[in-house]
């Protein structure tokens, strides 16, 4: 009930769980505790329910497509509700209660797709940021934070145009030239990491083996927090943390 969990099961079926608590309890009243400033915001405002700010869990559920039935795009609600919870029958019945848990309007299904690389291309005065350039798979979970990165390289960058410090051209020549020397790189490793292809979504021993490996590491990553540190801040780096250099 902390953060989120990731779970690796059989197949390479992996499913993501994030819960969320908020400050508003079920009837949209400040939990006891909180500083006067959430209850003055709710007084101001009678009726604001913060429907989108109470306390919820989030899943997510992913399989190669091979696993999942050829219409899964075309189910909604219960019926994508009922096929996560067949498919992962041998799971453990809290995590499949979760499943059945939620409102069926709010299951749907999400088709994983991804960019490619592409050459460098002349700088003009129209540019782009975020999943416009560099769509990728959700891998790495740093999708919106390269958009960020991007938007704030791209804001320095017309600044010191503005500024007279450079051309706008070069600025946006340099904001591209830079964007995707990192944008490429998370769309490659991205990928990698979630791969419908990849040997961890094989049925047989090589995939049992594979998934067995990967688990074995991250459970002993969790026991050594030094270990557990560093790869968070090498996380924290990918994403794009402390490169205030970039410009
Ligand atoms: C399952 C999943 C999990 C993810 N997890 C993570 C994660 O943990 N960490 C992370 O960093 N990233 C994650 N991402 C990626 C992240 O969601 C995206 O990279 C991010 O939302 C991209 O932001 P964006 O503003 O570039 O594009 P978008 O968020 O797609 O915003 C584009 C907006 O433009 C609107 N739009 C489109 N066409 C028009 C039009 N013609 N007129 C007006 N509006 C239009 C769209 O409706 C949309 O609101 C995940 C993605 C998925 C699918």
């Amino acid at each position: 009930m902390e953060g989120v969990t990731m779970v690796h099961g059989p197949k390479g079926f992996m499913c993501i769980l994030h819960v969320m608590r908020f400050k508003w309890d079920e009837d949209g009243k400040p939990k006891a505790g909180i500083g006067s400033t959430d209850a003055e915001a709710l007084r101001a405002w009678p009726g604001m329910l913060y429907d989108n700010s109470r306390d919820y869990i989030m899943w997510g559920f992913a399989a190669s497509e091979k696993w999942l039935p050829k219409d899964v795009t075309q189910l909604r609600g219960a019926r994508i509700q009922q096929l996560v919870t067949e498919k992962t029958a041998s799971w453990h019945p809290d995590y499949r209660r979760i499943f059945s848990l939620g409102d069926p309007d709010s299951s749907f299904p999400l088709v994983i797709r991804t960019s490619e690389p592409i050459d460098p291309w002349k700088p003009s005065s129209v540019t782009l940021i975020g999943d416009a350039i560099h769509t990728m798979t959700p891998g790495r979970g740093v999708g919106a934070n390269t958009a960020l990165r991007d938007a704030r390289l791209l804001t320095r960058k017309l600044a010191a145009a503005s500024r007279g410090e450079l051309s706008l051209l070069d600025a946006v020549g340099g904001y591209e030239s830079t964007m995707t020397s990192y944008a490429w790189d998370a769309v490659i490793k991205s990928r990698a990491q979630m791969d419908g292809h990849s040997v961890m979504h094989k049925g047989d021993l090589l995939g049992t083996l594979a998934r067995t490996g990967m688990r074995t590491a991250m459970r002993t990553m969790n026991h050594l927090p030094p270990v557990k540190r560093k790869m968070v801040l090498a996380e924290s780096s990918f994403r794009g943390a402390g490169r205030e250099d970039e410009d």
